[in-house]
């Protein structure tokens, strides 16, 4: 988010407060250094913020606002400190900075005012959220940009700092811009870096649209409407990037020189500790790395230290997938439901997870996002998936020997965070501990990429098995996420055993009460134990020989933080005391003593507790060096975890409901045989709403190139384009998804729901929805529509799937129409794409007669005497034109309404038969003539027909009903 008037409010408040508090003067201070942060001030147990940002905090958080004077011109609002954690999470949730204005000293220590500063500043992209779903990946982006027009590069940096992924790509030519969009919409980062003189295209839009848009949406109530553009009527360019950047919540401005080359590219160097950025892939791309080198330059500039765990970058080709652009993402519901705050159930993700790791969960995340697009490593995934499927004791023992792994990278994390204690360091040795297990489990299958996945770092593993091609394992291992380190599945026993045998088994929450290392460990540390020990138990003595000493037999020894060690008598007794007693302190039921000889033990005790202490946190922080020197060993370990668990979840789901192996090969083809929508299967089937109706599909993508000569029909030749038409909840859209999800499962190495599934490798895929499908979001118009469909027809190729849902509907039906029938005429004479299309528009069926590889489908209803059922078969043909009248009737339009409306259907079909016969007889270049006159009849029609949908049918009387009807006549009449 843009935080612009912070600083200028702070500078014109700062003048009169000058004169008041020091603190208001160190809160001004810290503010201007930090003017886009929401500046949260620790006074006493507070965290207190002033002015704007007092409103801000108030209203995303519900917070009570008062004032610091009696005037109220100066709002402020507060949070318990001990309570921040989760309020600073809220707020970093909806988009905003957050600085926190720590105090430097112990307010009790200090006569003087407590010296505040900033500790730490907190954003969307850096804060690692202990709540953040497993999941889900929090990235923080960083984009460069160099050179214009067909030199232009876009760099893209992102980091997932929970787990030290990170990577970069890079987008060159005319489409960097576009392809930008697309990448981050798939990757949605909670926070965007970009050099603050960044535009797209010259264009007076920044690079981002402002996020004022954002905030105001999942902002406080009553702030929902606000959502409009600065009064100006242009925004038509950012249509495509407000998608794309509809994710980016948080968008961060970094100085124009921290984008340079001299500046960025050594910083980056440094932290990842190479002298060459080479290795990791990034030679020949410097955009790239300044991405990178900028968004490193933020992380020290927000936080402190904790960054060890970034220690390698990895190149990636965005082209080397199936790619799907935000637009698709979101329509097809692959990782998030459609409408925010509706059922996650609705998502592909959601019907394939049954991942063991939250390692395996984002894997299988970003694979929906980005399926496989190469023949070879799909055919490697389906054999993997297939041996598992035919192995119910092999696939039972590698997803058993994943039960209770937990997030190894994020553990490393907070490891390298220094946020982690004991306990999670023991819960990574836990974790560490299955591997070998798994190791084994794995090792059983023989399928290439399970010997990939699973080889064994000792050779003698790799020779037993029978198919082994022990030269080929090491080298067909993808080295290229790892730094190069190890050939075999890594299962770091080394540092699972040096785990246990550091920490105890259940070692205490921090280091407070001491007993985090075990005996044995450390010399010295066993001794400084032994004189707490012994010094323990001669205060035990102590205490039993003054009870007899004195008489007074409730007499203790106790201790606490503030006095040490102390003998403790009730008042009562308080004259028993002897005379060698030193008073300490005098409460209202007791009075506290010491002697010479307590002193002396407490300086012993103590002495060796502070020490012992001290070795103890020495032996961790060694500990966790080990660690973190591990950081690129256990990446890769968790790279392939998560590989193993994803493929084994896949082979589950294909086994318990017999799923089956696609055929993917190189050719354009496009077919199921009985297929079924994987997410409203499941879904009818928990809610006991039915059987999912299966349904086939064969379509082939023209490769013909691109002449523009008409097609001649060919009987029988494999349609490229399918239209389907059919009554509403029919099952259209349905259909429609399906094809693409099944694509979506197949390319990602995923068995499908069908009989069978023949498919020749997509290269995108696109999904379209109709406006009026869309209203419901309430922020999609024609305009977007199209800007959406030309995203299309300028980029999809003969090698994608194009799936258009309703389109046109966003406008008056002749020009809705027209431009959907010269969309699919285009798509099918220049692009060949295999594409479905569904529409409302009866008169594209026509299309058939004069496109070769166009065919027709429709959805089948059936009446009923209890109305019209869906039966959800698709058949071959266009659907019956008077469907509508049909449903009409059966909701209970008077029988004189829907007569007369026949008629007016049979006048229609009539002219417009007429019409586009013509048409045809004339050739394609001339279709807009007749569509031009059919208008002269259709606006009246439509006015009728407008006019009878409105009509409240309860609230008319008989005699009305009569009037209107006579009313719509004389209309016609006099047309
Ligand atoms: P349309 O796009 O034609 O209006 P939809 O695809 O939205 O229709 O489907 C309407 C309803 O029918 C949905 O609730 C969907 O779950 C159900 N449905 C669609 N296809 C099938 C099918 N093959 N089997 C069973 N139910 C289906
Ligand atoms: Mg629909």
């Amino acid at each position: 988010m843009r935080y612009s008037g912070g600083s200028a409010m702070a500078k014109e408040m700062s003048d009169d407060a000058a004169m008041q508090t020091p603190v208001m003067r160190q809160y001004f201070a810290a503010k201007e250094a930090h003017p886009d942060c929401l500046m949260m001030c620790r006074i006493g147990d507070f965290y207190e913020l002033f002015y704007e940002d007092a409103i801000v905090a108030s209203r995303e958080l519900q917070l009570t606002l008062t004032a610091r004077d009696r005037e109220k011109k100066q709002p402020m609002c507060g949070v318990p400190y001990h309570a921040a954690e989760q309020y600073i999470q809220r707020l970093l949730r909806k988009g905003y900075r957050v600085a926190l204005c720590d105090q430097m000293e112990d307010p009790k220590l200090t006569k003087k005012i407590v010296r505040r500063e900033v500790t730490r500043v907190l954003t969307p992209g850096t804060a690692v959220d202990a709540s953040l779903g497993a999941e889900q990946s929090n990235w923080l982006a960083s984009v460069a940009a160099s050179g214009a027009g067909a030199q232009a590069r876009v760099g893209l940096a992102l980091l997932d700092l929970s787990t030290g992924e990170f990577r970069a790509t890079e987008f060159a030519g005319a489409t960097a811009w576009a392809q930008l969009s697309d990448e981050l919409g798939q990757a949605r980062p909670a926070e965007l870096l970009a050099a603050e003189g960044e535009r797209v295209g010259g264009a007076s839009s920044g690079l981002l649209p402002t996020l004022r848009d954002e905030t105001a949406k999942d902002g406080a109530p009553g702030s929902g409407g606000e959502t409009v553009k600065d009064g100006a009527p242009d925004s038509v360019p950012d249509s495509l990037l407000d998608t794309a950047f509809e994710g980016v919540r948080t968008r961060t401005e970094l100085e124009d020189w921290v984008y340079t080359a001299e500046y960025a590219v050594p910083l980056l160097r440094k932290q990842l500790g190479v002298l060459s950025l080479e290795g990791m892939g990034l030679g020949g791309h410097e955009t790239a790395a300044l991405a990178a080198g900028a968004l490193v330059h933020y992380l020290q500039k927000t936080m402190q230290g904790g960054l060890e765990h970034i220690d390698a970058i990895r190149f990636y080709a965005h082209d080397e997938g199936l790619t799907l652009d935000a637009v698709s993402v979101r329509n097809l519901e692959l990782v998030e439901p459609l409408f925010s705050g509706e059922s996650v159930q609705t998502t592909l993700f959601h019907t394939l997870d049954a991942c063991a790791t939250p390692m395996g969960k984002r894997l299988l995340r970003a694979t929906l996002l980005r399926p496989a697009a190469e023949l070879g490593e799909i055919e490697e995934r389906l054999d993997a998936v297939g041996e598992a499927v035919g192995d119910l004791r092999g696939r039972e023992g590698v997803r058993r020997a994943m039960n209770g792994l937990l997030d190894m990278e994020r553990l490393l994390g907070r490891v390298a965070l220094d946020s982690a204690g004991p306990r999670e360091v023991m819960a990574l040795a836990g974790t560490l501990g299955c591997l070998p297990g798994l190791r084994e489990a794995v090792g059983k299958f023989k399928a290439k990429r399970w010997r990939e996945l699973g080889g064994g770092g000792d050779p003698s593993h790799v020779s037993e098995s029978r198919h082994g091609a022990p030269g080929k394992l090491s080298s067909g291992i993808s080295t290229e996420k790892s730094t190069g380190i190890c050939t075999g599945f890594d299962a770091m026993e080394d540092l699972h055993e040096r785990i246990v045998r550091t920490i105890v088994e259940e070692p205490p929450v921090s280091f407070a009460e001491g007993g985090v290392i075990r005996a044995g460990v450390d010399a010295e540390l066993d001794e400084l134990r032994e004189l707490g020990r012994s010094g323990r138990q001669a205060l035990a003595a102590i205490e039993e020989r003054e009870r007899q000493r004195t008489g007074i037999g409730s007499l203790k020894v106790r201790f606490n933080s503030v006095f040490g060690y102390y003998l403790e008598v009730t008042k009562a007794n308080s004259r028993s005391v002897p005379e060698d007693y030193e008073r300490k302190q005098t409460l209202v039921n007791a009075e506290r003593f010491t002697t010479p000889e307590l002193k002396e033990y407490e300086t012993k005790i103590l002495t060796a507790q502070e020490r012992s202490g001290e070795i103890e946190r020495r032996i961790f922080a060694e500990l966790r060096r080990q660690l973190l020197d591990a950081a690129g060993r256990m990446r890769e370990t968790a790279r392939r975890v998560a590989e193993i668990d994803m493929l084994a979840c896949f082979a589950h789901l294909a086994a318990l409901r017999g799923w089956v192996r696609p055929e993917v090969e190189e050719s354009g083809v496009l077919e199921f045989v009985a297929g079924r929508h994987p997410v409203v299967e499941r879904r009818m089937e928990e809610s006991g709403g039915g059987r999912f109706v299966p349904n086939s599909i064969s379509l082939e993508g023209w490769m013909g190139g691109s002449t523009s000569q008409v097609s001649e029909s060919r009987p029988g030749a494999p349609a490229s384009i399918a239209l389907i038409t059919g009554p509403n909840m029919g099952g259209k859209s349905t259909y429609l998804r399906q094809a693409a999800l099944l694509v979506v499962m197949a390319q990602s190495g995923c068995f499908v729901p069908a009989e069978r599934m023949r498919l020749g490798l997509v290269d995108r895929i696109y999904t379209r929805i109709g406006a009026s499908d869309n209203v419901a979001r309430g922020r999609s118009t024609f305009m977007v529509e199209m800007t959406e469909t030309a995203a299309i027809l300028n980029t999809a190729t003969a090698k994608s799937l194009v799936l258009l849902d309703e389109m046109g509907r966003g406008t008056a039906t002749y020009d809705g129409l027209s431009l959907a029938w010269a969309t699919v005429e285009h798509l099918h004479e220049k692009i060949g794409a295999r594409t479905l299309f569904a529409t409302h528009y009866h008169e594209l069926t026509l299309l058939e007669e004069r496109l070769a590889r166009l065919k027709n489908l429709r959805v089948t209803a059936k009446e009923t005497a209890g109305g019209i059922v869906f039966l959800h078969t698709v058949e071959a043909g266009a659907a019956s034109k008077s469907y509508g009248i049909e449903v009409a009737r059966l909701a209970g339009l008077p029988g004189a309404v829907i007569a007369r409306a026949r008629e007016v259907l049979k006048l229609h079909e009539r002219a417009e038969t007429q019409q586009v016969g013509a048409a045809l007889a004339r050739g394609v270049g001339e279709i807009a003539a007749p569509a031009m006159q059919m208008t002269m009849f259709t606006p009246l029609s439509q006015k009728i027909v407008d006019r009878l949908a409105e009509v409240d049918l309860d609230g008319l009387t008989p005699r009305e009903a009569l009037n209107l009807l006579a009313e719509l006549q004389r209309e016609l009449k006099n047309s």
